[in-house]
């Protein structure tokens, strides 16, 4: 029998989780909304996540379950058969608790302090110093739910934007580089890791990931780490870990239970893509080699360039989501070996003229 995995989410990282169960026997079927991206390689089964029972009875009609976004309520998660389980997407999902998860597994972060209110947000500024960043604790992503403060005067601004809710404050840390490692634990123990990967953001949003990013000394520092995580998490699955590099050190900036954006490229530059990786992973099958060509990969933010247009690029592989366009939304993304420099320069600009300001 084809193991059958249901994905809690239908979005576009479900969509390459099902395009990568395609090459394996599985069988992948995704918990979403009619007019998910991923209905266009799997079959989408209408389930509201806030429902525990509704997602109770889509995990009993499959044999693991996984998912594509941390922001589920742990609650609901409760009692499947989850890779990765409930607690790492628990600690995951909640900043604080993350930032204090990893200094109990010994790897260093910005200056952090918690903030409930205005109050605490005058005294972690003792902690952090300025300039500092406010994040709410839940539902953040792509820079959303942040605040900067400057100034000691931008407090009431910035508790306010950020709505007043559960929060921490960061120290903002005068980083060299963002990189990421991505590795992968089976149900087995078996541990994979791909190179570390350079990442560009702007606006709080990632735009390019370049691969690898070569540095020995930090490759191996952040694959200890990652050993770390996954013995205290009893880790199943891909895992991501967002670093700031600080004086040639890591410092851990936050992690994702599940694949990543900034692993996109591994599915034309790695001999096993993230998306593959994961599933063999949680079906207790063997990893795939992750040795990597230099690659590039660039986010298609707000809307898709034509591709009539992509076309003519014969070194770029073209991922649409086939999402509706939208400010600000991931829509699909460009992957180039790194050799094509001049494409990817001009794609660069390209992109950016996209963005709408
Ligand atoms: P995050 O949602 O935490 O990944 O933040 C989005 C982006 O904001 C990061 O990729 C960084 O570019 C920037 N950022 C977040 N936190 C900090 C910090 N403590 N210091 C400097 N830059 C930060």
């Amino acid at each position: 029998m084809r193991p059958r995995i249901g994905i809690l989410g239908a979005g576009q990282l479900a969509l390459m989780l099902a395009q990568a169960g395609k090459a394996l026997d599985v069988e992948v079927i995704c918990a979403g909304q009619p007019g998910d991206c991923a209905e266009q390689v799997a079959e989408v089964i209408p389930v509201d996540l806030d429902d525990a029972a509704a997602v109770a009875a889509f995990a009993a009609a499959v044999d693991v379950v996984t998912i594509e976004s941390e922001n589920i309520h742990a609650d609901v998660l409760q009692g499947l058969n989850l890779y990765p389980n409930a607690r790492a997407v628990g600690i995951a999902q909640d900043r604080l608790l993350e930032k204090q998860f990893f200094h109990a597994c010994g790897i260093g972060t910005a200056p952090f302090a918690p903030v409930d209110s205005l109050e605490d947000l005058k005294h972690a500024l003792e902690v952090t110093g300025l300039p500092a960043i406010l994040k709410t604790r839940r539902m953040g992503y792509d820079g959303k739910g942040q605040a900067r403060l400057r100034s000691s005067d931008d407090v009431a601004d910035a508790w306010a934007e950020v709505g007043r809710v559960p929060c921490i404050l960061e120290g903002m840390v005068n980083f060299e580089e963002e990189v990421s490692l991505i590795a992968v634990r089976s149900r087995s123990g078996q541990v994979v890791f791909y190179p570390l990967i350079e990442n560009h953001h702007r606006e709080g949003i990632l735009r390019t990931s370049i691969a690898p990013f070569v540095n020995e000394k930090l490759q191996h520092q952040a694959e200890r780490y990652l050993d770390v995580l996954f013995e205290k998490l009893e880790y199943v699955g891909v895992l991501a870990v967002e670093f700031f590099v600080v004086d040639g050190a890591l410092l851990a900036n936050e992690m994702a239970p599940r694949v990543h954006n900034s692993g996109h490229w591994t599915i034309e530059g790695s001999g096993t893509s993230q998306f593959e990786n994961h599933l063999r992973a949680i079906v207790g099958g063997k990893l795939g080699n992750t040795e990597s060509r230099p690659t590039v990969m660039l986010n298609c933010i707000g809307s898709m360039p034509s591709e009539s247009e992509t076309s003519k690029f014969p070194e770029l592989f073209r991922h649409d989501y086939g999402k509706e366009a939208r400010p600000g939304r991931k829509v699909g993304h460009l992957t180039f070996p790194a050799s094509a420099h001049a494409a990817i320069a001009e794609w660069q600009r390209r992109l950016a003229g996209l963005i709408p300001r």
